[in-house]
């Protein structure tokens, strides 16, 4: 695989993009990036668009730089799209690639179409934040550089307790650990802390779930009129699906939010034997084996009936074969 320094030379401006809902390692991975190529290289034009997102992440260095939105009509030399599968992923920011010279995606889910150009992939690593590390120069990710990466790591492995996290990734944690970077701060900020509307949303989540499957699937949904009624967004919405997979013996978790009137965004998480990637794959969207999405249009008992008459025949096949 080429190393990220190869692609850049002699490069003179490059556009970075992420996916739309940016998570952490989307933002992560984004600014990892930037950093990077502002450091190494000054002299490029270098700019990054994206979907707002959380404001915990706003600490990361270059946070500040991101244009919020793809109001451009700039044409770029490069288009290195990071922790994205598809094109329609990328909401507006499928403009600024389609102009770009050259496009590249740099990804770890095994879901990617092979919309860019070049696509530098790993489908069994934790995380693009880790893949980015494989491909920089090991001495010169500063500590800046260092939390950004970090930051992703930490959010696509649950904190490093999801399978995805192997030895290499505590080894390259470790690495990041060493340049100095507040890790703590970032696994309690980043991660853990919620504010009120989520706290609020995970409450309301937990009471509306269902168990299915002999209680091997559990599914919840919040509509808009109980989002709105937290005043809670989709940018509040993480780790409810997390949440619920940690019920007993539950083998996979499947939660839904409105997001429009009957559009609904599903994440879904499995434990051992369901590869949810297949099943999002299969209603138009991708993630990981125990990690993924799609979304899904129709009345909130339209989408749950389709969603779970899938899960349910998956959860109930013999986990051992
Ligand atoms: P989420 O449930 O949104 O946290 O996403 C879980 C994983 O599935 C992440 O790696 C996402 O990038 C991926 N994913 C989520 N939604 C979609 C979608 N609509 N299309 C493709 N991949 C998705
Ligand atoms: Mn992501
Ligand atoms: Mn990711």
């Amino acid at each position: 695989m080429e190393k990220i320094d190869q692609v850049l030379s002699g490069c003179r401006s490059v556009a970075i993009l992420g996916h739309v809902h940016p998570d952490g390692d989307c933002v992560g991975s984004c600014l990892g990036l930037y950093n990077y190529i502002q450091k190494r290289y000054p002299a490029m034009e270098t700019d990054i668009y994206l979907e707002p997102f959380q404001k915990e992440f706003a600490f990361l260095k270059g946070a500040d730089q991101v244009h919020y939105g793809f109001e451009t009509e700039k044409v770029y030399e490069l288009c290195i799209v990071c922790d994205a599968s598809d094109r329609k992923r990328l909401g507006g920011g499928a403009e600024i690639l389609d102009r770009a010279g050259r496009t590249i995606s740099i990804d770890h889910h095994k879901t990617n179409t092979g919309f860019a150009g070049l696509t530098l992939m790993q489908a069994d690593i934790s995380s693009t934040c880790e893949l980015l590390y494989e491909l920089m120069e090991e001495d010169q990710v500063d500590r800046e550089i260092a939390a950004c990466l970090y930051t992703g790591m930490i959010h696509d492995t649950g904190v490093f307790k999801y399978q995805s996290a192997t030895a290499r990734t505590m080894e390259i944690a470790g690495k990041l650990m060493a340049t100095g970077i507040p890790f703590t701060d970032i696994i309690d900020r980043t991660f853990y802390q919620k504010n009120y509307r989520q706290s609020k949303a995970m409450g309301q989540a937990l009471l509306n779930s269902s168990l299915y499957a002999q209680g091997k699937l559990i599914c919840s949904v919040l509509t808009a009129k109980e989002l709105a009624g937290f005043q809670a967004t989709s940018m509040d919405m993480e780790g409810i699906v997390e949440q619920l997979r940690l019920v007993e013996d539950v083998e996979v978790s499947a939660f839904l939010y409105e997001m429009e009137p009957e559009t609904f965004k599903a994440s879904m998480r499995s434990r051992e034997y369901v590869d949810v990637s297949e099943i999002a794959a299969a209603f138009g969207g991708g993630g990981h084996a125990r990690a993924a999405g799609c979304t899904l249009h129709g009345s909130r008992e339209e989408v749950m009936c389709r969603l779970l008459n899938r899960l349910e025949k998956e959860c109930l096949r013999d986990g051992t074969k």
